[in-house]
């Protein structure tokens, strides 16, 4: 049995006192969380701390960064190493979003190391892929993803991607109040899972959590996680409001 999450990016988002406000809210919403079932919150650098100190005790939470630098240490003003955050005792780490790999510039080949640095450090890496609009419109975006997958996920031994999560996200579902179709969505996650098959073998490929992100809400999230290959979601602006996070908490598949 593959796990269930429901993962919030937080993005640049909420000062101090709304990041307490918010995880204090969603700790009181008490949503149900099945031992295969995990809920990860990726904040803000400067918030990791804090939030790990909320949820510690509550099981099913974790606290996730939304970034790593992707080299080991040195002089990189501004950077935050893998180490660090496991030295924070942070055991996830967002990398390869899309909003990073356009603004940031961030190619496969810094991904790679990235990922490479989380495993060094024992930290999941939450990958995201997912096509543009103008591949969805007029490419071929199951091969457009392949390709993301092949760039810098493939260098990784197999012990090593039986120990990934995935997130697909359509770049022009993310924040823009648009879905992928439940049918569009599930047919990518198959085509991703079959390419895991390929390479790493079924074994390895059905035991990958896929989660789907692309304006992810409390009331379509039903809708999208009874897909077989979908395992749960990376929310964007629906994980700012606990009620709304904890609704999508809550539509995880049993
Ligand atoms: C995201 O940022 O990963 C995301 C999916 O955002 P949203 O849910 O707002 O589309």
């Amino acid at each position: 049995m593959r796990k269930k999450i429901a993962a919030a990016n937080w993005k640049m988002h909420l000062n101090w006192d709304e990041a307490k406000e918010l995880i204090k809210q969603l700790l009181d919403q008490n949503p149900a969380i099945p031992p295969l079932h995990q809920v990860i919150i990726a904040v803000p650098f400067p918030y990791l701390g804090m939030a790990a100190q909320l949820i510690s005790g509550r099981s099913g939470f974790a606290i996730a960064a939304q970034n790593c630098y992707h080299k080991s240490s040195g002089a990189y003003t501004g950077e935050v190493s893998s180490s660090m955050l496991a030295s924070m005792a942070i055991r996830y780490c967002i990398i390869g979003h899309s909003e990073r790999r356009k603004y940031q510039q961030e190619t496969p080949a810094q991904l790679s190391e990235k990922l490479q640095l989380c495993f060094s450090q024992a930290i999941t890496p939450i990958f995201c892929c997912g096509e543009p609009l103008t591949i969805r419109e007029n490419g071929d975006p199951c091969d457009y993803v392949r390709s993301q997958l092949s760039d810098s996920l493939f260098p990784l031994t197999p012990e090593q991607i039986a120990q990934l999560i995935i997130a697909y996200e359509p770049i022009w579902a993310i924040g823009t109040g648009k879905t992928a179709s439940s049918a569009q969505a599930q047919e990518m996650h198959l085509a991703i899972r079959n390419y895991l098959t390929s390479t790493y073998g079924s074994v390895i490929a059905e035991a990958i959590p896929i989660l789907y992100g692309g304006s992810v809400k409390g009331n379509n999230a039903d809708a999208i996680f009874t897909n077989p290959d979908i395992d749960g979601g990376l929310v964007g602006g629906a994980s700012l409001n606990a009620v709304e996070f904890t609704a999508i908490i809550n539509a995880l598949p049993q």
